[in-house]
């Protein structure tokens, strides 16, 4: 495998273990939440932790940080274990959950109110909010913050046993009220809430906060690289405070630049409200940027590794252009993807001079990039389909496809000429009359004279009917999250993001299985849908053949 390229993680590991730190091991994790569908941020994050594991001979854990019962659930379990799995990745038995820790996180809290780091605090959120100050001016101490540690303990097992309501009281960590850093300014590290858990049921009524568990899941996993995105680097004094004075195993955490992508939002809640309001099909449609979105697309797995590759790892934000993703998949695709024609936007050829009954079933190559997809038969006969826009009945200098008089190869098959345009009462164009050359079979002739224009088609008499979805960008603005005054997000929406039209297809796509990738000869990469059915093929356009970024 060719050696990838450094960034300041690796350069941080590499030091790490020269000097021997945790025994020289190397020890990821990825941690999402249980709240939504994986999108290509998370992939990211996925081919970072899952690779620094493999480049450094070291593992990387599957970790859920399944500690807000409230917005978790198990189809996002299965989904993010499915899609993980999908981009390549293997945890083998590491599977692991934040609430198989939630006996230990209650320990933990407990020991910090011995130490007189913790306490039990009656304010409820708005008050503390209130109370806490601002950059400029220091927070206010809690009435509550010198409670003894004999009536911490007391309360804080009362609210394990369900004596208070929600929100009744927190338990906070007692740190600084002036700190310049206003995570440190006494954070709340346990809260109530009477909700089920998908894993843990009615066990429990308090929930750790994510700052306080966060550091401790990775603490218990010996995680010894505990890398997150640059809104966390904030936290991070009070990621290690928990863990110093816990004097438990101490993971270093590193912050990168999360990834942000033109024409995309990238938030869960958000991908949630695309869902909820129907403006999208679910989760997996093909224009959202989730992992189930993307496959359904017809992006491949290494399409995304390589992405991640390319976008490399970094230490300020950015916006990377949509157009980077798709030069990815591309490149992937033109190496895998079957090709095969198929008409978008049908216009009847009747070629005249070739006799009526006649059926030739011609080899057509699988793929030119790869000789061992072989060939397949494509039938020709009198009547075939041509595209609308590959004949021009007045052309400009220089048209190479299809005029009155002109020339145009039909790939794999003949020469042709039209000779006549058929057209209804309103002027429309209904048909062309064409003639063939006999000896061009193949597509070319001994008199070597030049037909510069070759076009895809299907026979009228063997074609299929398919379902094409034609896919633009789900917003028409590149960030989206910037919404008009008064509006949200899904006012960028773009009406226009998809098109359903009925092609015809050479019949070698009759019955397709789901997930196959194809290059539609000139008109771009297909992918089949799982909504397909036998004689009736559904498309998924994944992207055009043409290069919008250049590397
Ligand atoms: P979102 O903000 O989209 O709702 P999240 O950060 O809340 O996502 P988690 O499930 O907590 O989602 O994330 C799991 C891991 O994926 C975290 O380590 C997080 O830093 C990382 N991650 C999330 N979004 C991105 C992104 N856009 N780019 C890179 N990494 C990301
Ligand atoms: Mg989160
Ligand atoms: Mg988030």
């Amino acid at each position: 495998e060719v050696s990838k390229p450094s960034n300041f993680i690796k350069t941080i590991i590499r030091r790490d273990l020269e000097e021997g730190k945790n025994e020289s091991r190397v020890h990821t994790r990825f941690p999402p939440e249980p709240n939504g569908y994986l999108h290509i941020g998370h992939a990211k994050s996925i081919c970072i932790n899952f690779g620094l594991a493999k480049e450094f001979g070291g593992k990387c854990n599957l970790r859920y940080d399944d500690t807000n019962p409230v917005k978790e659930d198990v189809e996002y379990v299965d989904s993010i274990r499915e899609d993980v799995r999908w981009l390549g990745f293997d945890w083998e038995d590491r599977e692991f959950y934040a609430s198989d820790y939630f006996e230990y996180f209650y320990e933990c809290a407990v020991n910090l109110i011995k130490k007189g780091k913790a306490y039990v605090c009656d304010l409820n959120a708005d008050e503390i909010r209130k109370t806490r100050g601002n950059l400029k001016e220091a927070g206010a101490e809690s009435p509550y913050r010198n409670r003894s540690v004999e009536e911490n303990l007391d309360l804080f097992q009362r609210m394990r046993n369900g004596e208070f309501a929600d929100g009744e009281r927190v338990l906070r960590a007692k740190i600084d009220m002036s700190s310049p850093n206003m995570n440190m300014r006494d954070p709340v590290i346990y809260r109530i809430a009477h909700a089920h858990h998908h894993r843990t049921g009615d066990k429990w009524c308090i929930y750790p906060m994510y700052d306080f568990a966060h550091g401790l899941e990775d603490s218990v996993e010996k995680i010894t690289h505990s890398i997150c995105t640059l809104e966390f680097e904030d936290h991070r004094p009070l990621y290690d405070w928990f863990l110093q004075e816990l004097g438990v195993f101490h993971p270093q955490q590193i912050e990168f630049a999360r990834l942000n992508l033109t024409y995309t939002v990238m938030s869960k809640r958000k991908l949630l409200t695309l869902v909820e309001k129907k403006l999208v099909s679910g989760w997996d449609d093909p224009r959202m940027p989730t992992i189930a979105g993307l496959r359904r697309r017809g992006f491949t797995p290494e399409s995304i590794r390589n992405f991640a590759e390319m976008i490399g790892v970094a230490k300020s934000n950015s916006i990377v252009d949509y157009g980077q993703l798709e030069f990815c998949l591309r490149e992937d695709l033109n190496k895998i993807a079957q090709r095969v024609m198929v008409v978008t936007d049908p216009l009847k050829v009747v070629i005249t001079n070739y006799p009526e009954d006649q059926v030739e079933w011609f080899d057509a190559e699988n793929n030119p990039e790869n000789e061992a997809d072989g060939t397949r038969k494509v039938p020709f006969c009198r009547e075939v389909y041509i595209e609308r826009d590959d004949f021009m009945e007045d052309p400009p200098k220089k048209y190479f496809r299809l005029s009155p008089g002109q020339e145009m190869r039909l790939k794999h098959a003949y020469y042709i000429k039209c000779e006549e345009v058929i057209k209804d009462a309103e002027g429309n164009i209904t048909e062309l009359h064409c003639s063939y050359d006999p000896a061009s079979r193949g597509g070319w002739t001994e008199d070597g004279r030049k037909v510069k224009g070759t076009a895809h088609w299907v026979s009228a008499r063997h074609c299929i009917e398919a379902e094409v979805r034609l896919y633009e960008h789900l917003f028409s603005t590149p960030n989206p999250d910037k919404a008009p005054e008064g509006m949200d997000f899904t006012a960028n929406i773009n009406p226009d993001s998809l098109k359903v039209v009925t092609a015809y297809a050479e019949p070698s796509l009759a019955e397709v299985e789901p997930m196959q990738k194809y290059q539609f000869l000139r008109v771009g990469y297909f992918t089949s849908d799982k909504d397909s059915v036998s004689g009736k093929p559904v498309f998924n356009k994944t992207v055009g053949l043409k290069d919008s970024w250049a590397k």
